[in-house]
């Protein structure tokens, strides 16, 4: 493996992390009004956010996972979205949040919304990314509710990973570029 933990910058602490996700929930909590929620988690990346997210949030709510993938192994995506397990509970009628770690093409964020739009009529979907990387965005989704803006950097930890590793760290970081090569 060559990007070794003391190769890797932090971008965002464990503090700013938590800070943010309380204030995104208290917007949240104030949108749904006490009504029910179903959470969909798109594993494996935001499982942490997602985690912690939803440990804020006051309304009764379902929890819920789906499995997508769209980076193999590699850094850079393939601009193919597999639905490696999208397996939902009836959604109509329902208020649908999904969960999401990072929008980078926007591709994964796409495919999703027109699935659930496809085969249920819920009562509405909201869309949520800790982080919004815009510069190769190839679609206009735009999340409802974002942490954080991060630019042209792979990011690790927090639930992204690095060929499998590093998921467990509890802030977000980066590595130089030539390492990734
Ligand atoms: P998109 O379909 O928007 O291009 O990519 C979404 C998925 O790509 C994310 O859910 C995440 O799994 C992966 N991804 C995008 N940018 C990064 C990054 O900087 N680091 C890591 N580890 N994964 C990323």
């Amino acid at each position: 493996m060559k990007v070794q933990l003391s190769d890797i910058k932090v971008l965002f602490s464990e503090e700013q992390i938590q800070k943010r996700i309380k204030e995104i929930a208290s917007e949240m909590n104030e949108f749904y009004n006490g009504e029910e929620v179903y959470a969909v988690c798109v594993l494996k990346g935001a499982v942490m956010f997602a985690a912690d997210l939803v440990k804020c949030l006051n309304m009764p709510l379902r929890f819920e996972f789906i499995r997508l993938s769209s980076y193999g192994s590699a850094t850079t995506t393939s601009g193919k979205v597999n639905a490696v397990d999208i397996s939902l509970p009836d959604l109509n009628g329902k208020n649908v949040l999904i969960i999401e770690d990072i929008v980078d093409t926007g591709l994964t964020a796409k495919f999703l919304l027109d699935f659930i739009h496809c085969n249920f009529k819920t009562k509405s979907v909201k869309f949520a990314s800790l982080l919004d990387k815009k510069i190769f965005r190839q679609t206009e989704i735009e999340p409802d509710y974002m942490g954080f803006h991060v630019d042209d950097k792979f990011l690790i930890g927090y639930g992204l990973d690095y060929d499998g590793y590093y998921r467990n760290l509890r802030y977000i970081g980066y590595a130089d570029k030539s390492l990734l090569e």
